[in-house]
């Protein structure tokens, strides 16, 4: 603990901030780094920073990632520029540390790094309206269209094979034949789903391999929080969050939004019941998304959003199934048959979706 401190004496002493260290302390609800607010005083006036501790249990390779980030807040920084916006809050800036670079590393191999704080603006937990998902979407739809002519791949693909559903399957098909726990037998319903909707799962990563669906920068952690939201208009600010920022498919961003957006029930339900997708808040989703992309999405892209849904509710349950199948070693569980509780809501939700799939269509047609 007090070594720790140490260090985060030594991580805000890094940076290059204007003025003098009033105070810093722990900061937001963020699950994955830890997060600090740096308060400076220059003259009369103060001034505020996040710092943060990057997990690098999750991200081994803290350098690319600063790297991804780096090149996208620079790029989304010229763009806000030219548009006549206001950089300093519409996007992410890093601060440089007395040595020039974007990251600090301590003498114990942690990796910190500080952004200005951005002002008046708050990232929420909870959807407190209908209103607060649609600036999400709206948001997220101006990150993709502001980046629309960034080369994506010239990003590190930092969690390699993130949302490479064939990859995961196969992944699956091996924990199925392994079979640790002998457990597989009594999921044979959810098994025999995947290996019947293998072609289904794979279309998308098809689509992007034979060129039919462009490569894109994608922000991969599209959640509610992740945005900043304005306190006095209440529209969306700022993307942040930028940690899983990769190449790949822009309909996975939004199909991942509405895999945990527009879900009536909580990600672990018992009661399937419950699991429904909610087509007014996919509406409000596509209509947010959509004039955020503004015409930066090919048809191709639009056509097929409600596969990125459809796609990422199916990877996830796979993912939650195959952790079940291994033993419970990845998804921290709370309960016996967590993980599989979990995929029965993701399989529920693709069910649901099938069932409404020609009306998610004709939503997504009125919008493009
Ligand atoms: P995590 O990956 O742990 O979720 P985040 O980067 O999302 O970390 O940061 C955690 C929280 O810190 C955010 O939800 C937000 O409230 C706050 N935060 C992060 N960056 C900024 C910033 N530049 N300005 C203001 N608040 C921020
Ligand atoms: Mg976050
Ligand atoms: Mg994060």
């Amino acid at each position: 603990r007090e070594e720790f401190c140490v260090k985060i004496n030594t991580a805000v002493e890094a940076f290059c901030v204007e003025g003098e260290i009033v105070n810093y302390k722990q900061y937001g609800n963020g699950h994955i780094n830890d997060t600090f607010i740096v308060n400076c005083q220059k003259n009369q006036t103060s001034k505020r920073y996040i710092l943060q501790r990057m997990n690098h249990e999750i991200f081994t390779e803290p350098e690319k990632l600063i790297a991804n980030i780096e090149s996208v807040t620079h790029f989304l920084k010229t763009r806000i520029q030219e548009k006549g916006g206001d950089p300093e809050r519409e996007t992410l800036n890093l601060v440089y540390t007395k040595e020039g670079k974007y990251y600090y590393k301590d003498s114990i191999g942690c990796y910190w790094r500080m952004y200005n704080f951005i002002e008046d603006a708050a990232s929420l937990e909870q959807v407190r309206k209908k209103e607060d998902f649609y600036q999400s979407a709206v948001s997220f739809g101006n990150f993709q269209r502001l980046l629309t002519s960034f080369d994506a791949s010239k990003l590190y693909e930092t969690i390699p094979d993130f949302h490479n559903t064939p990859v995961r399957y196969q992944t699956f098909l091996k924990a199925v034949k392994e079979d640790v726990c002998n457990r597989a037998a009594s999921v044979k319903k959810e098994i025999d789903f995947y290996i019947s909707h293998k072609e289904d799962m794979e279309l998308c990563a098809k689509k992007l391999a034979d060129g039919a669906l462009p490569l894109r920068v994608t922000h991969n952690d599209t959640k509610l929080n992740n945005i900043m939201i304005d306190n006095k208009t209440g529209k969306g600010v700022c993307v942040i969050d930028l940690d899983t920022v990769m190449p790949g498919l822009a309909i996975f961003d939004f199909g991942d939004s509405i895999r945990f957006g527009a879900n009536t029930a909580v990600e672990d339900e018992q009661d399937l019941s419950k699991v429904h997708l909610d087509l007014e808040l996919f509406e409000t989703y596509v209509k947010g998304y959509l004039e955020g992309c503004s015409g930066s999405l090919t048809d191709m892209e639009i056509e097929m959003l409600p596969y990125g849904a459809k796609t990422m509710a199916m990877e996830c349950g796979m993912r939650f199934l195959t952790d079940y199948l291994q033993g419970d070693t990845y998804f921290r569980v709370h309960r016996e048959g967590h993980n599989l509780d979990r995929c029965r809501t993701q399989l529920r939700l693709v069910e649901d979706m099938e069932m409404k799939w020609d009306e998610m269509q004709k939503i997504v047609l009125k919008y493009r």
